[in-house]
């Protein structure tokens, strides 16, 4: 699957805020927002922000695509799945974004950004209903049970970030039990359980002209 290769650190500049696409080094003094507040590229200082409505839809979709790290063409089919589904369509959105596997590995604290959580389901750490799957667009649903496999329990990276995440509360939509790094989804995710700043409707507003 294509994907974002570029320094993502522009893309939080380009925001204007923290997506937290790096791991540590976003908690650090080091990240790129914090040194260098303003636009990327030749004239990004002096670059005005636009204002138009458009302008305005067109930012926060980008905000949450770049957040979970997807490319336009898989956002725009997330979108029309949201659309198929009863209730409002921003929520619904956000929703099949959250329950992506990577995400879900993500938010349990087994990697420290969506990036690196991509990478290690790629790598076949994880099962679901005990059986492994390394599609990091796999999307949970309730009942399923999500489990680091046997054999990555000792890797020194996936250790190190559960300890470092360690103080992180999991969402209440997946059951987490920490000591035996198993995880099952009692819920599909609700607006409520996603702490992103994404005004959702302008993303619909956007994709419905
Ligand atoms: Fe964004 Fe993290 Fe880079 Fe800061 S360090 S600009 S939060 S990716």
């Amino acid at each position: 699957m294509a994907r974002y290769t570029n320094a993502v650190c522009r893309l939080c500049r380009r925001e204007g805020q923290k997506l937290f696409l790096k791991g540590d080094r976003c908690y650090t003094d080091k990240c790129a927002v914090a040194v260098r507040s303003y636009p990327p590229g030749q004239h990004g200082q002096g670059r005005r922000s636009k204002n138009s409505e458009y302008g305005l839809q067109l930012r926060e979709k980008q905000k949450a695509k770049r957040y979970y790290g997807l490319l336009e063409s898989q956002f725009r089919k997330y979108f029309l799945m949201a659309e198929k589904r009863s209730g409002q369509t921003g929520e619904n959105l956000l929703s099949i974004l959250e329950s992506r596997l990577d995400n879900v590995v993500y938010r349990l604290g087994f990697a420290m950004s969506r990036a690196e959580a991509r990478q290690l389901v790629n790598h076949g750490h994880f099962t679901v209903n005990g059986r492994k799957v390394n599609i990091p667009s796999f999307l949970v649903k309730p009942g399923m049970v999500i489990a680091l496999k046997e054999s990555s329990r000792n890797l020194e990276k996936i250790k190190a970030n559960v300890e470092a995440n360690a103080f992180r509360q999991p969402p209440r939509w997946l059951e987490y039990d920490p000591n035996n790094l198993i995880a099952k989804v009692v819920a599909l995710p609700t607006r409520e359980d996603i702490d992103l700043p994404i005004q959702e409707h302008l993303i619909v507003e956007l994709y419905s002209k």
